[in-house]
């Protein structure tokens, strides 16, 4: 299977706290892959570094089997990894057409993606008249103009409600299903298990169980994380 991103042996020190060891990884095209683990687990941390945003201590990472440069490699990603900012006064249509422009993306995609996320009907309100949920659906569409080979996200549905988690999930099952990869960093084990085809689960910046979401309750260190860290998850 085609590989999109290879993780090795991925170190990070924020003075003396160790934030990851030996974190390994592989992502390949079309699975949905969950990175799970309590608050300060490392799961931003390892987004920042594949995302070139934060510097790796030491170890490795490739996109795409190393056949590009990481900022070539980059330009075929779609991230979110931080609370959807956008001009408050412009409408969404008005934004994603900005975004359009600026990296010189067909205004086609703006109606197929506002589609895909539901925002058609909202399309003409002001981006401060929305809800957190539209804002970051708005986000996700933004994130897919360019057809990205794969989403990631960083806790897409914290602070929502219900509702606005349901359809959050229900538009990353969608993209997945449509054959985009997924990586997704959440602290909900529920999530990962509905959302996610393989997960990587992080503990104080290690890895305990890597593989089939599938297999994952089975292992012996998940049932510790979830004791131990019940509070966070
Ligand atoms: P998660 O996303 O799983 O909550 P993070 O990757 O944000 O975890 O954080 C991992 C650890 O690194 C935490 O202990 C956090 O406090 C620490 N940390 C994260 N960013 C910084 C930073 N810029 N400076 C110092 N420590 C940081
Ligand atoms: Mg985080």
């Amino acid at each position: 299977m085609e590989i999109i991103l290879s993780i090795k042996n991925l170190n990070k020190r924020y003075g003396s706290l160790q934030a990851l060891s030996n974190v390994s990884f592989e992502i390949h095209k079309g699975n949905v892959y969950g990175i799970l683990g309590p608050n300060g687990s490392g799961k931003s941390t390892t987004l920042g570094i594949i995302l070139n945003v934060v510097n790796k201590t030491s170890g490795e990472y490739s996109w795409f089997g190393g056949t590009m440069q990481t900022h070539e490699a980059l330009k075929k990603v779609g991230a979110i990894i931080e609370r959807p900012n956008f001009y408050p006064y412009m409408t969404a249509k008005e934004n994603l057409e900005l975004v359009c422009k600026i990296k010189g993306i067909n205004y086609a995609k703006v109606n197929e993606k506002l589609e895909l996320v539901g925002l058609v009907d909202r399309q003409n309100s002001k981006f401060s008249t929305f809800s957190l949920g539209m804002k970051q659906r708005l986000a996700i569409a933004s994130a897919l103009l360019n057809d990205p080979e794969i989403l990631i996200l960083d806790e897409p549905t914290n602070g929502l409600d219900p509702q606005g988690i349901h359809q959050i999930r229900d538009i990353i099952k969608h993209i997945a299903a449509q054959g985009t990869t997924i990586l997704l960093a959440s602290h909900l084990l529920d999530e990962v298990e509905k959302v996610c085809t393989h997960a990587l689960v992080l503990r104080k910046g290690e890895v305990l169980y890597s593989g089939l979401v599938d297999g994952m309750s089975a292992n012996e260190g998940f049932f510790e994380l979830q004791a131990d860290d019940n509070e966070n998850l």
